[in-house]
């Protein structure tokens, strides 16, 4: 297990994730959209809030000015995520003692201070450590980290494909190197421009909402006249839809030249 929670949620400067505080959970949740929202929130918190009692102003006008139409209706789309910093560089809690000159406002959160202090999500769990510590030199910008982060298939399985690859496990410390990095980042923007992505707003990743819960969509395969993929996890975390059997193989296709350029790479290297 790896116990670096602190690290996952805020690993450093350039980067953080806020997806448990319902981010992506916007009907849009592209980079653009969320970059005004969290932007505003920022400005509108630091106006408003300058005392604990404040927070009632800044919630009324945030709630009135938002759109805050879920993609699904189980995820609470939280109103004090915002951009931590000038720069824009890093998301979080508005509330959190760090940005109150210690003060602890998460009590009149949603969740309430316990849940939102003492939240571990799946990944520290199921990512292990060196993938976790490769994933934070590979990807330098909030709107994916958060995204593949919480991407448990697509992580541990690029991971995995590559170590078969190479024949060995990978140590972090090999994407200090531009050359590993640029592909495996290649490999990571998929997950916002992957050419077989499904449009559906409903969708994200291998989960889709039918309108009364959500649940794990499928490719089907037999319709493509195909086995199982051994890219089929990937290609459920990239939200990939078919129209048909071609289509399929030029997406197995980038996937396979994709680690294969990884490979040839790291056999020159070491
Ligand atoms: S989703 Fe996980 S890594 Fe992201 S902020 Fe929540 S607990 Fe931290
Ligand atoms: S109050 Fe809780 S849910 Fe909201 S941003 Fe802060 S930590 Fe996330």
């Amino acid at each position: 297990m790896n116990t670096n929670l602190t690290v996952l949620c805020q690993p450093d400067e350039n980067k953080s994730c806020g997806a448990c505080c319902g981010l992506y959970n916007y009907t849009d949740s592209s980079c653009a959209s969320l970059v005004r929202r969290l932007r505003e929130r920022r400005r509108r918190f630091r106006r408003l809030v300058k005392a604990p009692g404040d927070i009632g102003c800044y919630t009324d006008a945030t709630f009135s000015c938002e759109d805050f139409t879920p993609r699904y209706e189980v995820i609470y789309c939280c109103e004090y995520l915002g951009f931590l910093d000038e720069t824009e560089k890093r998301v979080g809690c508005l509330l959190h003692p760090l940005q109150n000159f210690g003060l602890d406002l998460r009590t009149c959160s949603f969740y309430g201070q316990e849940t939102c202090a003492g939240h571990i999500c799946p990944s520290h769990h199921f990512i292990p450590a060196n993938q976790a510590q490769s994933l934070i030199k590979i990807i330098d910008n909030w709107y994916l980290y958060g995204l593949c982060l919480t991407d448990i298939d697509l992580v541990v399985c690029y991971f995995r494909l590559l170590a078969d690859s190479i024949g060995e496990e990978l140590k972090p410390e090999v994407f200090d190197e531009e050359v590993f990095k640029k592909i495996a980042r290649e490999f990571f923007n998929w997950k916002i421009n992957w050419p077989f992505r499904s449009e559906e707003i409903n969708r994200l990743g291998k989960y889709y909402f039918d309108g009364s819960q959500y649940m794990i969509s499928y490719i089907d395969y037999a319709k493509l006249g195909r086995e199982i993929s051994s890219y089929d996890k990937i290609f459920m975390s990239l939200s990939s839809v078919f129209k048909n059997a071609p289509e399929m193989e030029t997406a197995e296709n980038l996937l396979r030249d994709n680690v294969q350029r990884f490979a040839a790479a790291y056999r020159i290297r070491f």
